[in-house]
């Protein structure tokens, strides 16, 4: 702190990946472009002087007289002496190297011994408000990493820079999938005919494995009078994100924020007998919530969201079936992309039964059915108690990415709360009405978190089935156009996504351009392949094959049903 006398500390905990420290700069000193490295430098060299921690609690008026002159910290000193806790004072060092805060403890004993001077570094400033209002001033956060070796920063900083050159903003920009418009509005992506392809590609898949497990479309608009979310709950839990609607008669509609409310009016247009249970309904469409426009930011936080949107209602004793099957289009879904699984069973807090709806005995009954189940698929499960939804337990799925990192994706939810508010039921073998349950569940989610969480996984490398476009091919000379027609039309008819590059560019150029676009494969015709009748294949690794023209069509259809990773 001596090359700024004039800063002020103020909170400074640990978080994940190291720490940070809020300062307040504004008494005169100023941090430079080469702060954070003088101010590394000087804690590497203070770090070999502290030895060891020593503590002393100490009176408000000790601590008051400590940090004269600093009023966040004596802020914090008075909110500690409010709620009756012993103030504490940790200090490290002597004489000029002596520092000391006010903390709780739970330190290092002896950092110099402890810490490795390669292990932490100082990564970067942020501006954050005091406490985080921005009604306080405006404070330095410097950030900086620490991990227990040098090998685990470098690591650390390695895959943070691999992130950044996939980060699904600029790949989703370099490969033309999506866009936003100041006219449109933030939060609001407009899908172009690649994106498009992209989303339709992976929505048809979940619709394939859903159809083994009869799985019904379903239809329904985007807006519903404001009657359907008074009687599920919505209209109050969801009371700020939700998009209001006045009618010119003064009526009272809203956008939907989610499709299960309109679902329960399809299942209920009639009775139901036990042997049609049970019903499942499905649909893809998008739902909207009002976010605040700070958070906004790609695909990871946007208004209008597109759910893979299932709703299954059975009978209580259906449902370790039913969730089952949908499982397994989980797993064949996130496996077809190597993701790995590992599986949260949120379930209810047993000491805090007044927040959930439904007895104890159905809970227990219902999270017994969902521990068996993942002990059935020897899953790498664990439980979590107090994160179960307030109408019932669930499975959330979450996904490791190539980089090594978690995203909570797919949830499969159980739901005794819907069903009672909409008098849901069916008539049982005894001619008897018997209430039924709903099981919520989206395989991708949102598309658009998937999206961005999959173009990230991929590095803009998508597999031949994905592509948007499939198959390049570039003839060498014009002569050579006829064949390379002949090639082009045996895939377009059978449906590959086949583009021919006629442009006046040169060879270099045009092949520079199919491979910095990530196309699977292309196809290059000249002398040799048009006199013996073949093609040379390369994919994207430089890996080439020669295929016989009739063959051709075959092979790369068989890589785009088998839905093979390249
Ligand atoms: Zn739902």
């Amino acid at each position: 702190m001596d090359a700024y006398p004039h800063a002020k500390l103020t909170l400074g905990p640990a978080i994940d990946t190291g720490f940070y420290y809020d300062v307040d700069f504004s008494g005169g000193d100023t941090l430079g472009d080469d702060g954070l490295k003088d101010i590394q430098k000087a804690m590497k060299k203070l770090l070999n002087t502290w030895s060891e921690w020593s503590h002393r609690e100490v009176t408000v008026e000790e601590a008051r007289a400590v940090f004269a002159g600093n009023p966040y910290k004596l802020e914090l000193i008075e909110e500690i002496a409010a709620r009756g806790e012993t103030i504490t004072l940790y200090t490290c060092g002597s004489g000029k190297s002596e520092f000391t805060d006010l903390c709780r403890g739970g330190h290092t004993e002896n950092p110099s011994a402890e810490i490795d001077a390669d292990s932490f570094k100082l990564d970067k400033v942020a501006g954050a408000y005091w406490r985080g209002d921005e009604k306080n001033p405006m404070l330095s956060r410097i950030y900086g990493l620490a991990f227990e070796t040098k090998a685990d920063l470098e690591a650390y900083q390695a895959q943070l820079e691999e992130a950044k050159k996939r980060d699904h903003r600029k790949l989703g920009k370099e490969h033309d999938l999506f866009t936003f418009s100041d006219l449109v509005g933030a939060g609001l992506p407009l899908w172009t005919p690649k994106g498009t392809m992209i989303r339709h590609q992976l929505d048809n898949y979940i619709w394939q494995l859903r159809d083994k497990h009869g799985y019904q479309r379903v239809t329904i608009p985007h807006i519903t009078k404001k009657d359907l979310y008074v009687t599920s709950g919505h209209w109050d839990k969801f009371a700020d994100e939700l998009f209001r609607i006045t009618t010119r008669e003064g009526k009272e509609y809203a956008l939907k924020p989610m499709n299960c409310p309109h679902h329960t009016q399809i299942f209920d247009r009639h009775p139901h007998s036990y042997r049609d249970m049970p019903q499942r309904y499905a649909e893809t469409t998008m739902v909207y919530r009002d976010e605040q426009s700070g958070e906004l930011g790609g695909l990871t936080r946007v208004l209008s969201i597109t759910q893979d949107d299932s709703h299954v209602f059975c009978r209580h004793s259906q449902v370790k079936e039913e969730f089952f099957k949908i499982w397994d289009i989980i797993d064949t879904f996130y496996g077809t992309f190597g993701f790995n699984l590992r599986v949260r069973l949120s379930f209810h807090e047993p000491t805090e039964m007044e927040k959930y709806l439904g007895t104890k005995e159905v809970w227990e009954n219902a999270e017994n059915a969902l521990r068996e189940i993942a002990k059935a698929r020897n899953a790498d499960y664990f439980e979590a108690p107090g994160e179960a939804a307030m109408y019932g337990p669930k499975l959330d799925f979450m996904a490791k990415d190539s980089l090594g990192r978690e995203h909570q994706v797919a949830t499969i939810q159980l739901d005794m709360n819907l069903p009672e508010r909409f008098d849901l039921s069916c008539i049982n073998e005894k001619g008897e009405k018997e209430r039924i349950v709903m099981i919520h569940c989206a395989i991708m989610g949102s598309i658009e978190r998937f999206a961005a969480v999959l173009i990230e996984h991929l590095g803009g490398n998508f597999p031949l089935w994905l592509a948007p476009e499939q198959v390049h091919i570039i003839a060498v000379a014009d002569i050579h156009k006829p064949y390379a027609d002949q090639v082009y039309h045996a895939l377009k008819a059978v449906g590959i996504r086949v583009h021919m590059d006629d442009s006046n560019d040169s060879m270099g150029k045009k092949i520079r351009a199919a491979k910095q676009a990530k196309i699977p494969y292309f196809i290059v015709i000249g002398d040799k392949e048009v006199e013996a009748k073949n093609v040379t294949i390369e994919n994207r690794s430089g890996e080439s094959k020669q295929i016989d023209l009739h063959a051709l069509a075959n092979h790369v259809l068989t890589e785009v049903e088998t839905k093979q990773m390249s």
